[in-house]
């Protein structure tokens, strides 16, 4: 069994990030600059923008965080966003989930400019990634083809099985599985909350991508001897050994599983670091105004 290191795949990736940001300001060029929103104070989304900031700053882009109280209503936030689509001096937005039940996620991502929309979740985009247009590919998505890149894991006729199908992860990584290229080039069976016999699906997968949102899901009776495991989950478990008061536990049993796995990502130091990864990725693109949209503001 061989790990998935997300971390130093990241690190690797950062470097070569931070060597274009240096030329980019060598040169006078614009350097690119991440906008992120937070409604809020949950733990959890504090530390995964502080995170996204904290490599911004890492790799030489600017940064602006924004937070607002949880009360703010639908229509502010949209107003904020459209205020930021129309600033010339940020190139990406994102705006971390979850936010406050009284907003709309999709009205949200519709309202976020698709030249900006570096999380990739405005329909434009995710439409676009499905035509194998240029697009911004979901950050978390993205960031697990990179990874599988990185390994030169051959996927091409292999069976791939995706666990959730969220817009912003199951779904996405599904596509991009299926897609003619690699990685991709995978038959991919999508199993969700009302798949039943799931067992019947992962037995036969080359390639498992569980991200369910369900900590130590994938036991080691669903998965196939060489099978390569991918676990996007993270939930913070309560664990009153540590400083922090909690742990963080992936989807898959790791301990039951991984000695059964060619290939498989830890939780954590697997999938989130490449996150981070693929959104600073599509900022530095966005920057650089790579894509063309139609109906860009
Ligand atoms: P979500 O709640 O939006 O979707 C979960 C999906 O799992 C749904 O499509 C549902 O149908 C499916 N599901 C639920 N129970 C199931 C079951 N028993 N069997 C099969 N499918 C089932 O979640 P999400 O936003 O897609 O995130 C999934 C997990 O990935 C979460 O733990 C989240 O924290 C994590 N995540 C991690 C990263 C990262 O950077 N590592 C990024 C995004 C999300």
């Amino acid at each position: 069994m061989k790990l998935l290191d997300g971390k130093a795949t990241a690190e690797a990736i950062k470097k070569d990030l931070a060597l274009e940001v240096s030329a980019i300001k060598s040169k006078g060029g614009k350097v690119p600059h991440l906008a992120a929103i937070l409604i809020g104070n949950d733990g959890a989304s504090e530390t995964y923008v502080g995170s996204k900031v904290k490599t911004c700053h890492e790799i030489g882009f600017d940064s602006t965080l924004l937070r607002f109280d949880p009360s703010i209503s639908e229509s502010e936030l949209l107003h904020q966003i459209r205020e930021i689509n129309r600033n010339p001096e940020i190139d990406g937005l994102i705006v971390q989930s979850p936010i406050p039940s009284h907003i709309a996620f999709s009205k949200v991502t519709e309202t976020i400019d698709p030249a900006k929309d570096v999380d990739g979740f405005n329909p434009v985009n995710s439409g676009r990634m499905m035509q194998n247009l240029p697009a911004f590919v979901a950050a978390t998505p993205k960031g697990i083809v990179s990874l599988l890149e990185h390994y030169k894991i051959e996927t091409s006729g292999k069976h791939c099985v995706v666990i959730g199908r969220s817009n912003i992860v199951g779904m996405p990584m599904s596509i991009l599985m299926a897609r003619n290229s690699w990685p991709g080039n995978c038959t991919v069976t999508i199993c969700h909350s009302k798949t039943v016999n799931l067992e019947k699906y992962t037995l036969s997968a080359d390639i498992i991508i569980a991200a369910l949102g369900k900590p130590g899901f994938l036991k080691a009776s669903a998965v196939a001897d060489g099978a390569v495991v991918v676990d996007v989950g993270i939930t913070r478990i309560a664990d009153p050994s540590r400083k922090s008061g909690f742990r963080l536990q992936g989807d898959v049993d790791f301990e039951q599983v991984a000695p059964k796995c060619s290939y498989i990502t830890p939780v954590p130091g697997g999938v989130g670091p490449m996150t981070i990864i693929g959104l600073l990725q599509n900022t530095l693109l966005a920057s650089k105004r790579s894509f063309q949209f139609a109906n860009s503001n």
